[in-house]
């Protein structure tokens, strides 16, 4: 049973085929048919992403604006930030790993 309905879909879907590609190569007004019918596929496919293809470049730029806020920080921060720290005691300005204060001599 099964098989005898499968070697009946077999050729005419191939015949469908086959009478389509006809039809798509001879026939101009079929092809811009079809073409009309592609473009429009493809015209509701963006329309329907393009929420998402949206949210997703804000997603993107807003990771990529934080990315460059903490970079920019971090430089900055690094540019200023200078090697030193102040005395607890007398307000020097001594060296950051320094255990002394090399005015007051009293230990950070
Ligand atoms: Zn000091």
């Amino acid at each position: 049973m099964m098989i005898k309905v499968m070697s009946f879909i077999i050729p005419v879907i191939a015949i469908g085929v086959f009478v389509l590609t006809f039809v798509l190569m001879f026939s101009p007004k079929a092809r811009g048919k079809m073409m009309s019918k592609q473009v429009k596929a493809t015209k509701y496919m963006v329309d329907e992403s393009k929420g998402d293809i949206e949210s997703i470049s804000t997603n993107m730029a807003d990771a990529t604006k934080d990315g460059i806020e903490t970079t920019t920080r971090a430089i900055k921060k690094g540019f200023t930030e200078e090697d030193s720290i102040y005395c607890k005691y007398c307000g020097a300005k001594i060296d950051k790993d320094s255990k002394f204060c090399k005015s007051c001599g009293k230990e950070q």
